[in-house]
């Protein structure tokens, strides 16, 4: 996950004045200057992070001693109010035309993700709003990009529309769009061009597909791994091209997240949304305030929330909840759930947004083992159909020939059913409003 070492750094900024009682301005002088170091060193643009500590120097060092939050307290607040005006303040949507067809038009160098966002954003919209779009592929220097964007309209079930690579881009954005005037397609997505460093031809191009198809959007591509370049980059595109937002991708892995955080208060334009990872599920709206939640290491529980919504289907929770109650829950709903908890991706990452998890020593230490799940996976699905249904039926014989179909020992073979039982009743008392037995220790 992005902003890891940021995280580590400003928690550790700020913890120091945890202990005081009294905040003195030499004491937020000194959080101030880790502060900047961390934000420097996480590759943040420098007028960002001068204009950054000098409005929170400046409301930290007169804080008032209030009744219901503590000096430190306040700071931290201040912190998180300042990055988060930093990020954009407000959650800014896609705009959308009053008539259809929205028109969204990518820019960006090559490789920073557009054709990728292109699936993704269209998946995202087909899935909440029902949209039906059209995709255009304008990236005519790469034969590649057009089949990339054929491939990901098949796996989206979205049409596109490509006129191969001897066709003008501005040519085929024009037949493109007269297509979807025909098919009455609610949204179009104009997949462009990329170079590998700004050049003319190229903006001169993206601004001849910009005045013909007139877009809603015309959204930046950058790729976040790039750090200061990506805001070098999005400063030319907006000069030329006045891009109405911007997505940054590969906000994955152990991307600094300079990018992000500099972007906006740059270029003045918003940062819509980001992606996070190569499958098409990989994509997040860009709202400030969680953003710096999550940065400052206080959790993002909204995030997780529609994460687990997105991932999981309604219908199926309910079905999943009268089983859980009935003690009905088999090995083919243990498969289905695992399959859906891994699609959420890392463990790790998750458990990060819920509050206060993200200092939490050993942390890093959970990470499910993707041989794991697959010998578990092997071992149910060398049960036969019955016995998938009616976990009761795995005797001992029953269990030696599971272990040998499944290449393990009986012993792991135990030790799987032994913890799927286990989980079943601990399910089974949680629907029914009861904390198992040793929970309620936990939270008491
Ligand atoms: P384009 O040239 O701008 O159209 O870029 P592509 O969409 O072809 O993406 C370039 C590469 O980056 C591909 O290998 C993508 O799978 C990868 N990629 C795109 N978005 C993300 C992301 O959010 N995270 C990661 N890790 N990889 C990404």
């Amino acid at each position: 996950m992005a902003f890891e070492s940021l995280t580590d750094r400003l928690q550790g900024a700020m913890s120091k004045l945890r202990r005081k009682g009294k905040v003195s301005e030499a004491d937020v002088k000194e959080m101030m200057r880790e502060i900047r170091l961390a934000l420097l060193e996480a590759d943040v643009n420098f007028k960002v992070v001068k204009d950054f500590t000098k409005r929170v120097s400046d409301r930290a060092v007169g804080v008032e001693v209030l009744e219901s939050l503590s000096p430190a307290q306040q700071i931290v607040k201040i912190v998180d109010e300042e990055l988060t005006a930093t990020l954009g303040t407000e959650t800014v949507p896609l705009n959308k035309s009053p008539k259809i067809p929205t028109i969204i038009m990518m820019s960006g160098l090559q490789g920073a993700g557009k054709t990728t966002i292109v699936g993704k954003l269209a998946k995202h919209l087909m899935k909440t709003e029902n949209a039906r779009p059209l995709l255009i592929a304008g990236d005519v220097y790469r034969p590649a990009a057009i089949e990339q964007l054929k491939v990901l309209g098949q796996q989206i079930d979205a049409p596109v529309f490509d006129m191969g690579t001897d066709v003008s881009p501005v040519e085929i954005v024009r037949q493109g769009l007269a297509q979807a005037a025909e098919n009455k397609n609610d949204y179009v997505f104009i997949d462009t061009a990329g170079r590998l460093h700004i050049d003319e031809a190229l903006m001169d191009e993206l601004k001849q597909i910009k005045e013909l198809a007139n877009p809603d959007e015309t959204l930046l591509v950058v790729d976040g791994m790039t750090g200061q370049d990506a805001v070098t980059v999005a400063e030319s595109f907006n000069e030329q091209l006045d891009i109405s937002g911007v997505i940054v991708t590969k906000l994955d892995g152990d991307t600094r997240g300079g990018a992000a955080l500099s972007i906006r208060a740059v270029t003045g334009k918003p940062i819509k949304f980001v992606g996070t990872g190569e499958k098409l599920t990989d994509l997040e709206v860009f709202h400030p305030d969680r953003m710096s939640s999550r940065i400052l290491g206080m959790g993002d529980m909204l995030t997780l929330i529609e994460k687990a919504e997105a991932e999981f289907d309604e219908k199926k929770a309910t079905e999943l909840a009268t089983k859980m109650k009935e003690n009905t829950f088999d090995f083919n709903d243990f498969i289905e759930q695992l399959d859906q908890v891994m699609g959420m991706g890392p463990i790790e990452d998750l458990l990060k947004m819920i509050p206060g998890m993200s200092n939490m020593p050993g942390l890093d230490q959970i990470k499910v083992d993707p041989k794991d799940v697959a010998r578990k996976k092997a071992i149910v699905f060398s049960m036969t159909p019955e016995e998938r249904e009616n976990p009761g039926l795995l005797n001992p014989s029953r269990r030696r020939r599971i272990a040998a179909g499944s290449g393990n020992q009986v012993v792991e073979v135990n030790r799987m059913i032994k913890q799927f039982n286990e989980s079943r009743k601990m399910m089974q008392q949680m629907s029914n409003g009861k904390m198992p037995a040793g929970m309620d220790q936990m939270f008491g």
